[in-house]
């Protein structure tokens, strides 16, 4: 099958290579030059595990490729997807749908005989509609039917989701669009990976749908640990407790920082404003928006708690900045906000994080990046965890505990336990765990 990918981003490039590991020629495509070039010289613009890999031996394979130019290709293809950026527009949170909608022109404009255009972005229910309306308004011949299918994979675990979905949502009542659908996902079939065929606008609410309940699960423990912080509970047994209930699952239950990243943030904001335009208010998804974004700037408080609520003259190491472990993606990030908190307070912030400091030095040019956890800590007051990156999971505490001017560890993750830390002379606080180690300061005390 010949596979045209629009948008070579964390979505269209694993997504294309995976394509092309299956067997399909895939052509990804993408308006911007820098990252076509470094594509063809075999460089990789993003961090994802396995990612450079899988790649390299498509391409040479012959079955990968990556053009600036989409009108050969997709004269070409068979099958076209658009997996371009949908962020939240500027100023009112609806998804901005300008690039799919250039994306749907473009390949009106170039398309040859039956082809099948498949949405990947994530795209507010009813976008399918107007993309057809798009093609067949810019070229009335075009024999184009609009599917929608939806991308699950997570950052920092792509291609293993990928290969491995929990299932594959398609959107579409076409017969033929079915059969090619079915075609390029055959490999997959085989593995018994369940593909749900449905309806195109319900295949888009799906996605919203998904994505604001897993911000609802982390939201809802989050508060769980604010609580359990206060009443003396652990979050973390509570977690485990409500988990191991099927009906519940363990999963998006880890109390932390508050969600980011590319994803959550934007789609549950979007999801708002759609329900809004239908006047169906999402109050459940409106409150998990307002209580995240309270969170972020609270976990500063929580460090400025530490030291009777002052940062002035206060150097705070920050560990980890990526919005989660794996990915150099800083979209969204929990440490953006929270740094930038911090400084309001008066600190002085230093980080380490093992593979998104280029991209976090173009959102947080004001502090100073480190070249591993040690130097990190070094002279400072406190050491904050943001990122459980793995690394960060066994720190030699000895040394640490050396470098820093006073031995304070606020581990936003919960990867360390209090009693540990206790034995190393750590004065440690953590999320929703009150033990005997931690002052027993609460947020909103400060
Ligand atoms: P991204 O920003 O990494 O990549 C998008 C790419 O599209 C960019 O490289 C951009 O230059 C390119 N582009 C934009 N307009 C174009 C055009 N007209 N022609 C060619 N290229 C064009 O975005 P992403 O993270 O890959 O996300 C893409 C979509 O997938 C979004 O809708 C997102 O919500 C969804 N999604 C993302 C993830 C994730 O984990 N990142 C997971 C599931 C779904």
């Amino acid at each position: 099958m010949r596979i045209v990918m629009i948008g070579t981003g964390y979505v269209g490039l694993v997504s294309g290579a995976c394509f092309a590991d299956f067997g399909h020629q895939v052509t990804c495509i993408d308006k911007d030059a820098g990252k076509i070039a470094a594509l063809q010289s075999g460089k990789i613009p993003i961090y994802e595990p396995g990612l450079e890999q899988l790649v390299s031996s498509n391409v040479a394979a012959g079955r990968l490729d990556f053009s600036l130019d989409l009108k050969d290709a997709v004269a070409q293809a068979e099958t076209v997807f658009i997996a371009v950026g949908t962020p939240s527009r500027r100023g009112d949170g609806h998804a901005d749908l300008s690039y799919v909608h250039a994306a749907a022109r473009e390949i009106a404009e170039n398309v040859r005989g039956f082809t099948v255009v498949i949405t990947k972005s994530t795209v507010p229910v009813g976008t399918g509609d107007e993309v057809e309306r798009i093609i067949s308004e810019t070229n009335p011949q075009a024999d184009v039917v609009v599917a929608s299918n939806p991308e699950f994979l997570r950052e920092g675990a792509a291609i293993r989701d990928f290969k491995h979905p929990d299932r594959i949502v398609v959107g579409t009542e076409d017969e033929r669009a079915r059969k090619v659908i079915a075609e390029i996902y055959r490999p997959l079939y085989l593995n018994q990976a369940p593909i749900m065929y449905t309806g195109r606008r319900t295949a888009e609410l799906i996605k919203y749908a998904a994505n604001a309940f897993l911000a609802t699960k982390i939201t809802f423990i989050n508060e769980i640990a604010d609580l359990a912080e206060r009443a003396g509970a652990d979050v973390q047994e509570v977690a485990r407790g409500i988990g191991l209930d099927n009906r519940i699952g363990s999963k998006f239950l880890h109390a932390g920082p508050g969600f980011g990243g590319s994803c959550f943030p934007k789609d549950t904001r979007a999801l708002v404003k759609t329900a809004e335009d239908h006047d169906v208010p999402l109050r459940i998804v409106e409150a998990v928006l307002a209580v995240n974004d309270a969170r972020k700037r609270a976990m500063a408080r929580k460090v400025a708690a530490v030291f009777g609520g002052n940062l002035r003259n206060k150097t705070v190491g920050v560990l980890g900045l990526a919005f989660k472990p794996n990915t150099d993606d800083m979209r969204e990030a929990p440490s953006i906000p929270l740094i930038t908190a911090l400084q309001d307070l008066g600190a002085k912030v230093k980080a380490y994080d093992p593979v998104s400091m280029e991209q976090a030095k173009l959102e947080l040019p004001n502090v100073t990046y480190c070249e591993n956890p040690y130097s990190c800590a070094s002279e400072a007051d406190a050491l904050v965890i943001v990122t459980e990156w793995e690394q960060f999971r066994a720190l030699d505490m000895s040394r640490l505990k050396k470098e820093m001017c006073q031995p304070i560890i606020v581990d936003l993750r919960n990867v360390y336990r209090s009693d540990e830390m206790a034995k190393h002379g750590i004065t440690y606080v953590s999320i929703g765990r009150t033990q005997a180690s931690e002052p027993v300061l609460a947020v909103k005390d400060v």
